[in-house]
């Protein structure tokens, strides 16, 4: 990989951080997103299940719909989905469906991320899309986007 392209990966992450933010003012899990084609963001969003009162108002669904709109098209081909957080199972499903190319997610989300962590739907040998799946790491804002959710849930509790 080469220094344009972590740079690039990082602002896109920070994109998707600034989105999940806006969740956050608003209560709800601050989770973001935004898709990428040809290095340019054609959506952004994030988590509204409870504005919407819908739970599959997760911000890779909210993104995932923006974009196919705007592209016209269910499959989002040579699309980049960035995200603050490991996709859950619903999530990773949608992102096959759609074709997605490449997913670059933030932390790891241990008990429901479908992409590394509980589940591997993103890339199974079983369905007949495999997505490329980067994350994790602190180049991808892995502590930033962790620290987060974190705080959300501490202050929630408290
Ligand atoms: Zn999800």
């Amino acid at each position: 990989m080469t220094d344009k392209q972590i740079k690039d990966d990082s602002y896109f992450m920070r994109q998707a951080l600034k989105e999940a933010c806006k969740a956050q003012e608003i209560m709800e899990v601050p989770v973001g997103a935004v898709v990428v084609r040809d290095n340019r963001i054609i959506a952004k969003g994030f988590n509204k299940c409870i504005a919407l009162s819908d739970p599959t108002a997760h911000a890779e669904i909210v993104v995932l719909r923006k974009a196919a709109k705007k592209l016209n098209n269910y499959r989002l081909n040579d699309c980049l989905v960035y995200v603050t957080i490991e996709p859950c199972s619903m999530c990773a499903g949608a992102l096959v469906n759609a074709r997605i190319k490449r997913i670059i997610f933030g932390a790891f989300d241990l008990k429901a991320g479908a992409c590394k962590s509980a589940f591997k739907i993103a890339n199974s040998k079983k369905l007949n899309h495999k997505i490329e799946i980067l994350g994790g790491k602190e180049k991808y804002l892995s502590i930033e986007c962790a620290m987060l959710i974190q705080n959300f849930f501490k202050t929630k509790r408290q």
